[in-house]
């Protein structure tokens, strides 16, 4: 048998294709640029930027100098044009800009300049407010997964001189899945709501073999790009990090940062927030693919409601759309809600068991899953139009959306920092007046959420 030869190129300053541009990965020499060359400038080029943080830095440098296709870049802020407000979020603001000279994507060896990709093409800024947000912490998880599928891309880092707040320059989004289900859940077949629960779950997969948890799964956080009716394309972002954990000397956590209904019993209680807890997290979203609803829409976010998740309470399908969901989807649902982690499937059952259900759906294979399924389609379709409008009702949020419920991301106190707290009133350590009002922070911010911050909070989710 003759084995094909591969020809060895040559770039004009001496690089060969056989050359390795990373131990595991060899040079590659084609339309005027060299992987080589593109490595070697961005080295040259360190020394002409700096984000004035040597730690992010650091990081960015290392994302050129050792990945092929992502590489996070500095992106200087007069490079955004047309910059359009979007929305606030937990931890800063989010705006839509274009990039004018897009960013460098190559090293063109016959002009001797970059070639620029993403010229005049709408990105997402996100410029992060929040001063105990560690960025460079931050760059080194995205860096790890900036090259997969099902995870939001970002581009680089850039600083608003005006209120020299970084900004993360990221792919813009049409919709995040909560938006996105309200406008096509009538026509959401289960086919569909398989395959936007398995990109989800591939997701967290990724993440999870790479010991990385996500900590904020919602379905603000869940990005995408297209219009309702035409299929999936789902993107997982990441916002949070794991020194929003304030671990005190017990090895409990006082505080979390996220949305309470998605936040698994055992983090409320202070414990350590692991990939189960993600799972748990998941169950949120499963709920909601199947009532378009979010957890505990209906009912004030505060530490009542803490104590309710942590004594088993969860969210409640309506009774009306329970003949549209098949039985062991709805276990699996409480599985991933069990009290205990340990009970709780992992990433990759998850996956598995969509995947089959979503092959055998296509293939038609008749068994007991599937079964299940088609019939929880043909129930939906032949809902009545009385049904249909109890379930308009409940999708017109102003009158079943609780008031004191809250969607953004927030600093919310675990029931050990609350029990922390109650023993210095006790102790009468605490000098501070107000300590009694902080005690109940998770309610206290929600009662005193402006009408403006309360409305945005229904328009949007937690983008950051
Ligand atoms: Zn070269």
């Amino acid at each position: 048998m003759s084995r094909e030869i591969k020809k060895i190129v040559y770039c004009p300053a001496g690089h060969s294709s056989n050359d390795f541009i990373y131990s595991d990965a060899r040079n590659f020499i084609f339309f005027e640029s060299c992987l080589l060359c593109t490595k070697e400038h961005f080295i040259q080029e360190f020394k002409t930027w700096s984000s004035g943080n040597a730690n992010i830095d650091k990081n960015i440098q290392e994302s050129q100098t050792s990945h092929i296709n992502y590489k996070l870049q500095w992106i200087p802020y007069d490079n955004f044009q047309n910059i359009k407000y979007i929305a606030d979020g937990g931890r800063g603001s989010v705006h839509s800009a274009e990039l004018k000279n897009g960013i460098k994507w190559r090293w063109n060896f016959i002009k001797q300049d970059w070639e620029n990709h993403f010229i005049s093409s709408e990105f997402a800024l996100k410029e992060i407010k929040d001063s105990r947000y560690d960025l460079a912490e931050f760059l080194k998880m995205i860096k790890t997964v900036n090259n997969y599928e099902y995870i939001v891309n970002y581009y680089g880092i850039s600083k608003n001189p005006s209120t020299q707040n970084f900004i993360f320059v990221v792919k813009l989004f049409n919709d995040d899945l909560h938006k996105f289900l309200t406008k096509i859940f009538w026509d959401l077949g289960w086919e569909t709501k398989i395959d936007i629960l398995i990109t989800i779950s591939e997701g967290l997969e990724i993440l999870h073999a790479k010991n990385l948890v996500h900590y904020n799964l919602h379905s603000g956080n869940i990005l995408n790009l297209t219009t309702p009716g035409r299929g999936t394309d789902i993107y997982l972002d990441l916002c949070t990090l794991e020194n929003d954990l304030v671990l005190n000397i017990n090895n409990k956590n006082d505080k979390i940062f996220g949305l309470i209904p998605y936040i698994p019993p055992e983090v409320l209680r202070g414990n350590e927030f692991t990939r189960k807890g993600d799972i748990y997290s998941f169950g949120g979203i499963m709920y909601e693919i199947v009532t378009a609803q979010r957890p505990f829409a209906d009912q004030a976010h505060d530490t009542c409601l803490m104590i309710d998740i942590c004594n088993g309470v969860r969210p409640k399908v309506p009774d009306f759309m329970l003949s549209w969901i098949p039985e062991w989807y709805l276990d699996l649902m409480y599985r991933c809600w069990n009290d205990d982690p340990s009970e709780r499937p992992t990433a990759i059952e998850l996956t598995d068991l969509f995947c089959d259900t979503l092959d055998a759906f296509g293939g038609n294979i008749a068994d007991n899953f599937t079964r299940q399924l088609k019939i929880a389609d043909e129930n939906q379709k032949n809902t009545s139009k009385s049904q249909k409008q109890e379930l308009f009702e409940l999708f017109s949020h102003s009158s079943k959306i609780h008031p004191q419920s809250c969607y953004i991301g927030r600093c919310i106190r675990t029931l050990h920092g609350l029990h922390y707290l109650l023993e210095e009133i006790k102790s009468g350590k605490s000098s501070d007046p107000n300590l009694l009002l902080k005690f109940n922070e998770s309610s206290v911010n929600t009662h005193n959420i402006d009408e403006e911050t309360k409305i945005k909070s229904k328009q949007k989710n937690d983008i950051l």
